[in-house]
């Protein structure tokens, strides 16, 4: 399995492929980090290479593709490479086409992280403190940005075609999106037996594997159709629809499951399912037109109190937590 990640500078790239890496034991190969290596180290390269990242601009595709090729060619690596931050344009999406075909490996899937610019401008400030980078600053960062914009256009092109491009919005949280990630790495066939074997190579026993689906380790001592409910988005009705659909006895506990069993039920929901993340968004980005619309619905949304005409004096409201003043109104205080 090798994996491709790429998103504008700020987006998570580097914090993801690290979560990744630990949970699928692959190896990151981080063109931006391989190249300030070199110039922390003072090489001849870091000296010619060093004005050229400060100043947000992209180092030449022979550099990075010499970089890249000592990995892939690598056998400790051979599958198991996840590239971050390589290709950048479409002259290296081709080369690292060339280069996985000459060592007899492929890409299995790219993510593409979105994020837009007022939102990298945000972070990279926030990075500047953590990790002082030379080249993290908001002139920089939108030089960086409008370069990235500009050269990967193509490369997305380039991805379509081989139907591998996953998009993921990379402006929710850390979790949402790793659980996203990690939903679309184990959605492809036959993953999840190559985990599995590599987790427990060398044992003899056979043993159960973690039944994940949509991102979410579902839990192993229940039944189907109750354990289905624990992904966002699939109710009891859903569940029990599944079932029936998939031929799989919903009074069934998921560590009866079978492997395949699981993974047709995966590639179902995947099917005709909005689960998690995408459900998610899709509800935000409904409440936000609200909002924005300034409708009786949107103005109950923004002030955070029941939209569906519910009573806000009683124990009818929707929206349990903590009370909040609302239009002028004295706070009621909190039971204790
Ligand atoms: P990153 O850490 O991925 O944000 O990369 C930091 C800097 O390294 C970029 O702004 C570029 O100057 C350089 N760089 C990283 N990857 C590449 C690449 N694939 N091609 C050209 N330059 C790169």
């Amino acid at each position: 399995m090798n994996i491709v990640i790429f998103g504008p500078p700020g987006a998570g790239k580097g914090t993801q492929s690290n979560l990744i890496v630990q949970k699928f034991k692959l190896h990151q190969l981080s063109t931006g980090e391989l190249l300030r290596q070199e110039i922390k180290n003072n090489t001849e390269l870091g000296k010619e290479i060093k004005e050229i990242i400060n100043a947000g601009s992209l180092v030449s595709d022979i550099i990075v593709g010499n970089l890249i090729e000592k990995h892939i060619s690598n056998p400790i690596f051979k599958n198991r490479l996840i590239f971050d931050g390589y290709p950048r344009n479409l002259i290296q999406a081709k080369n690292l086409n060339h280069l996985l075909k000459k060592y007899d490996q492929k890409i299995d899937i790219v993510l593409k992280l979105s994020v837009s610019l007022e939102i990298i401008k945000k972070r990279i400030l926030e990075r500047k403190t953590l990790e002082k980078r030379a080249d993290d600053n908001q002139e920089i960062a939108i030089k960086r940005y409008q370069t990235y914009e500009t050269n990967i256009k193509p490369v997305i092109d380039f991805y379509k075609q081989t139907n591998l491009l996953r998009v993921i919005n990379g402006e929710t949280t850390i979790s949402e999106i790793s659980n996203e990630i990690s939903g679309l790495i184990e959605g492809i066939k036959g993953w999840l037996w190559e985990i599995r074997q590599y987790k427990y190579a060398g044992k003899q026993k056979t043993h159960k594997f973690m039944a994940r689906i949509a991102g979410i380790n579902i839990p192993q001592n229940k039944i189907v159709s109750i354990a289905l409910t624990y992904i966002h988005g699939i109710g009891l009705h859903s569940s029990k629809k599944i079932c029936k659909a998939l031929e799989i006895p919903s009074s069934k506990r998921v560590n009866e499951l079978s492997e395949e069993q699981v993974l047709k039920i995966r590639e179902f929901i995947d099917a005709n399912h909005k689960v998690e993340g995408d459900l998610r968004r899709e509800v935000s980005v409904n409440i936000k037109r609200l909002v924005d619309l300034a409708c009786y619905k949107g103005s109950r949304h923004k002030k955070k109190l029941p939209v569906r005409g519910q009573r806000t004096q009683c124990n009818a409201r929707t929206r349990k937590g903590k009370a909040i003043a609302i239009a002028g109104k004295k706070l009621t205080p909190l039971k204790k």
